[in-house]
């Protein structure tokens, strides 16, 4: 099988490995060691600032998602939320169900968010910003740069859901003002699903605290505080945070993040510019590096059948209006220029058949 969905992906050796031994306990200190390894190691990653905390929440990456909304924003807040797609709508619907107010910048499937645009939400009142830098539905990824600058400039508190961008594409969370990021153990960090993890800085600390919201399970406060002593409040995903911290050790060790990013951006341009001579069309103008949408007038849900069915190689159906005329292909996990070169042959295949015209 080779897999070039969005995730859950490939994973090295070593982090499968450690998913076929026995769950340790967790209790005592050597598992401490390694959650505070994960936390040293994640602020690292995205540049945080060094009184920043980590919280790695034992759930997919819409809990962490729900959490942040729960524990950084409250009834107070006027919150703006870029909506372009089913992610962007994850947000709305949190601020929907936790009753905090917001307004949402809808954009059309795969269209990018514009100074214009932005400016009109300019001295408006705003004071949280919620975004999915790369919106993995359309693969779209937002400028952030220009986010940031947006949220300087109106003093709005910043929440990027970096899930599938974090490790793809270039993410700062010093130099971009970013208050709290998000990602996801199942993406660009090619461990099994079930973790997500947040990055709080200073502000989004004492927000927290200040915090009144009331949930056993999603309660910040709890999780910072078991985390001061490398813990969680309640049995975490032991394994994978074993092989987070296994998958992490290995980028640090394979020349850090700006390595992985360039490895995955080198995936992601190798196969671009090797579809231009099949009848696809990349509609999205600025693709993040983690995945690629590919239009097709063929039809995709056959392309994706058949590459599975026939080839083994799986790629990512899409959901809604967009079902059978375009399919996704992830350049994250354990894939390599080889396995390119697989998808490839695979796709010149089913031209040569007639299943793609
Ligand atoms: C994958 C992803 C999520 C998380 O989805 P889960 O299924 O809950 O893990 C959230 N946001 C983005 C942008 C994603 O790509």
């Amino acid at each position: 099988m080779l897999n070039f969905t969005v995730g859950p992906v490939m994973s090295s050796d070593e982090v499968r490995k450690i998913g076929g031994e026995q769950t340790p306990y967790f209790r005592n200190d050597e598992f401490s060691q390694v959650m505070f390894e994960n936390e040293k190691l994640m602020r690292e990653f995205v540049y945080a600032d060094e009184n920043s905390r980590v919280v790695f929440i034992t759930g997919s990456g819409t809990a962490a998602m729900e959490a942040t909304v729960m524990n950084v924003f409250s009834t107070e807040d006027k919150v703006l939320v870029v909506n372009g797609g089913g992610f962007g709508q994850r947000f709305v619907d949190l601020c929907d169900l936790h009753n905090i107010p917001f307004e949402d910048i809808k954009l059309d499937f795969g269209q990018d968010l514009t100074q214009d645009i932005l400016n009109q939400y300019s001295d408006k009142g705003f004071t949280g910003f919620l975004v999915n830098i790369c919106e993995t539905s359309s693969g779209v990824h937002y400028d952030l740069d220009l986010i940031s600058d947006f949220c300087n400039e109106n003093d709005i508190f910043l929440v990027v859901d970096a899930i599938s961008s974090f490790l793809a594409d270039p993410i700062n969370m010093k130099e971009q003002n970013i208050n709290t990021l998000i990602t996801g153990s199942q993406k660009a960090l090619a461990c099994p699903p079930g973790v997500s993890i947040i990055v709080l800085d200073e502000n989004a600390l004492e927000r927290v605290e200040n915090n009144q919201s009331k949930s056993m399970y999603f309660d910040l406060k709890d999780a910072l505080k078991n985390g001061e002593r490398g813990q969680t409040p309640f049995t975490p995903a032991v394994t994978i945070l074993l092989q987070i911290n296994a998958r992490l050790k290995e980028i640090k060790a394979q020349g850090g993040v700006e390595a992985e990013i360039k490895r995955i951006s080198n995936l992601a341009e190798d196969f671009r510019s090797r579809i231009s001579d099949l009848p696809f069309e990349i509609k999205c103008k600025n693709l993040g590096n983690a995945v690629t949408s590919v239009y097709t007038n063929s039809s995709a849900s056959e392309i994706v059948d058949t590459l599975k069915k026939e080839y083994s190689i799986w790629v990512n159906p899409s959901g809604g209006q967009v079902a059978d005329k375009m399919f996704r292909v992830g350049h994250i996990g354990d894939l390599t220029i080889e396995d390119n070169d697989k998808l490839i042959d695979a796709l010149h295949d089913l031209e040569k058949r007639g299943i793609l015209k």
